[in-house]
């Protein structure tokens, strides 16, 4: 994630599911000097085992896991510019059509709550609802997906639309593709979107 650019230092976090639960980067640990023996395993009661601690922000990972089915990781980041604009409490509108990548015509930004919190857990479940990626107010972003690879792949996407988007209101509001238009690119990605 910080080679990609799409996170600095020590925050984000990471999952990928397992049966009866799912590992996640521990707490307060650089990527760097983490080592496979730190990943913790949380189990679906919340219950972590490990040398560390689980990052502070397992509740959310839980909670889209039993949420969503189909889903197997997780990716957090405070990428720079998805989280310049959930600090303005703006999400990501079609304003280009690869926003259908996260599954809908829009990537909604999530209310604030504090980090590690039921309420941010609860709000993040509900900006996710039939889509892939949402962005947390003054906070950062979170993009899910089928695997690792997929997950990672989105959150990088999310971070380029993110940019554009900041870019393009440096000289206007831009214009948003209407609904049949992001219906069209909808039905053209279900194909590709599955590929991921
Ligand atoms: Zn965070």
């Amino acid at each position: 994630m910080n080679e990609l650019g799409i996170n600095r230092g020590k925050s984000g976090n990471v999952s990928a599911r397992i049966d009866g639960g799912f590992l996640v980067t521990p707490s307060a640990l650089p990527y760097a000097e983490t080592a496979p023996d730190d990943i913790v395993k949380v189990d679906n009661d919340g219950n972590a085992t490990g040398r560390c601690a689980p990052s502070s922000e397992w509740r959310f990972h839980r909670d889209i896991y039993a949420a969503r089915q189909e889903i197997m990781a997780i990716v957090h980041t405070h990428a720079p510019f998805a989280t310049t604009l959930a600090c303005l409490d703006r999400g990501i509108p079609a304003f280009h059509y690869m926003v259908a990548v996260a599954g809908g015509s829009d990537i909604r930004c999530a209310p604030y709550a504090t980090f590690g919190t039921q309420a941010l857990s609860d709000l993040a479940i509900h900006a996710l609802g039939g889509r892939t990626a949402c962005l947390l107010a003054h906070h950062g972003m979170i993009a899910i997906g089928q695997s690792l690879k997929a997950a990672l792949a989105l959150a990088v996407e999310v971070e380029t639309l993110a940019e554009m988007y900041w870019r393009a209101l440096q000289i206007e509001e831009p214009r948003v593709l209407d609904e049949s238009e992001m219906r069209a690119v909808l039905g053209k990605f279900d194909g590709y979107r599955n590929a991921w």
